[in-house]
């Protein structure tokens, strides 16, 4: 049997960049991927936001990983030419009953070290986007937008000169976490032993640790996905920064991106759905989307939104439940030496990818202790 020292399991942005740390660490590294090329997941199915790190629960890794992976993302792609931009956003208040929510999203960040929010009138909102109707707005200058690919391919390039490799075409299919090593077996029966594995599958995660003999029930959650539809703009949109309405419970509303190029996407939406596979954006919910935009953009012309895409939220609760954290779930968690699990790895992933993946080093190093639930 081949052994390898460490093996990601997903070539998404996140398994990239937890692959280019432990190579980069000097290890082993291969990456094993279902499909046949490198970010076909969830990571090319976002709003490609660097994020400023306002929304998420004081103390929370998502608050955490997301003011860290910021800065070293926006460093990163500065040393490496990655396109993208710190456009900064507005997250307004369409009626005065959303005004108080705003000093709340102001307070909430300061608390989680993002202190450069401003508190704006709706005068002043409009002197930065005249297109804009709220009734006030808080501008986060730190935010921005990065070209996703790009900063994929960086990492996958990073990866491979430091000796990493990949493997597309590579289904993991279940493995046998054992003290000395942990035995995976591929769809088509190939097996490797490596020393650390890490499991950043997605969408896939929890239903893939669930065939990991040795990782107790237990430390596996059940998985929901919330899908998130996207319409695009044709033609210009008015607009030079992100406009995002007050928060809402499973997402973050029906905002206003800009990609690279300038061109507008309105999303996503929340449809929670069964499958994780069912990616296709029916057209009539942009009904809806005409709705939500016009909140903000009266002026949005009748006729010009048009399906986009859609991408799945890897949820670790139910609807009805309080969002949940990140989950970076090392050996001092499950008490099986080397494995590392990434559940419910949402917004803002692709901001924190570069933090989670110092985080996933830093758990693989600390000392194990045998849980008594680990078979
Ligand atoms: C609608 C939406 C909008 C978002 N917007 C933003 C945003 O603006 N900013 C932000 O920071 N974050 C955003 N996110 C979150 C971000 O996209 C994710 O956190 C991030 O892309 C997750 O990356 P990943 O590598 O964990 O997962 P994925 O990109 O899903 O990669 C997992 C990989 O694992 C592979 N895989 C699965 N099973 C197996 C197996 N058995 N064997 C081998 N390979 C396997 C898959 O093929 C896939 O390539 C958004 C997410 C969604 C859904």
């Amino acid at each position: 049997m081949d052994r390898v020292e460490c093996v990601v399991i997903g070539a998404g942005v996140v398994g990239l960049a937890v692959a280019r740390a432990l190579a980069l660490s000097g290890r082993e590294v291969m990456v094993l991927e279902a499909a046949d090329a490198i970010g076909t997941g969830t990571s090319s199915r976002n709003s490609e936001v660097i994020h400023a790190g306002i929304y998420y629960a004081q103390g929370s890794l998502k608050a955490k990983l997301c003011v860290q992976g910021k800065q070293l993302l926006y460093d990163y792609c500065v040393e490496r030419g990655i396109a993208h931009r710190r456009c900064g956003k507005l997250i307004v208040a369409t009626s005065e009953a959303q005004l108080p929510q705003l000093q709340g999203i102001i307070a909430k960040a300061a608390a989680n070290g993002v202190d450069d929010l401003v508190l704006l009138s709706a005068e002043e909102a409009r002197a930065m986007e005249p297109h804009l109707a709220c009734v006030g707005a808080v501008y986060s200058p730190s935010t921005g937008i990065v070209d996703s690919h790009a900063l994929m391919l960086s990492l996958l390039g990073d990866l491979e000169n430091a000796g990493g490799m990949l493997a597309l075409n590579s289904p993991l299919k279940q493995a046998q976490c054992a003290q000395g090593a942990i035995v995976l077996v591929a769809e088509d029966g190939t097996e490797l032993e490596a020393d650390w594995v890490v499991n950043a599958a997605g969408l896939s995660a929890p239903a893939l640790a669930s065939r990991f003999a040795g990782l107790a029930a237990e430390h596996v959650p059940s998985a929901y996905y919330a899908k998130g539809n996207y319409f695009t703009l044709s033609g210009r949109a008015p607009f030079s920064r992100l406009v995002y309405p007050a928060p809402e419970a499973a997402g973050l509303g029906v905002h206003l991106t800009l990609d690279m190029g300038g061109q507008a996407k309105f999303g996503p939406d929340v449809q929670w759905v069964d499958d994780p596979a069912d990616l296709q954006v029916d057209p009539r919910r942009g009904d809806g989307f005409y709705a939500e935009v016009r909140k903000y953009w009266p002026g949005l012309p009748d006729g010009a939104l048009q399906p986009g895409y859609a991408g799945i939220r890897p949820k670790i609760q139910a609807p009805h439940e309080a969002a949940k954290d990140f989950v970076i779930q090392g050996p001092a968690v499950h008490g099986v030496p080397g494995l590392v699990n990434l559940f419910g790895i949402e917004s803002p992933g692709l901001t924190s990818s570069l933090a989670i993946a110092q985080q996933v080093l830093a758990c693989l190093q600390a000392p194990v202790q045998a849980q008594p639930g680990a078979r």
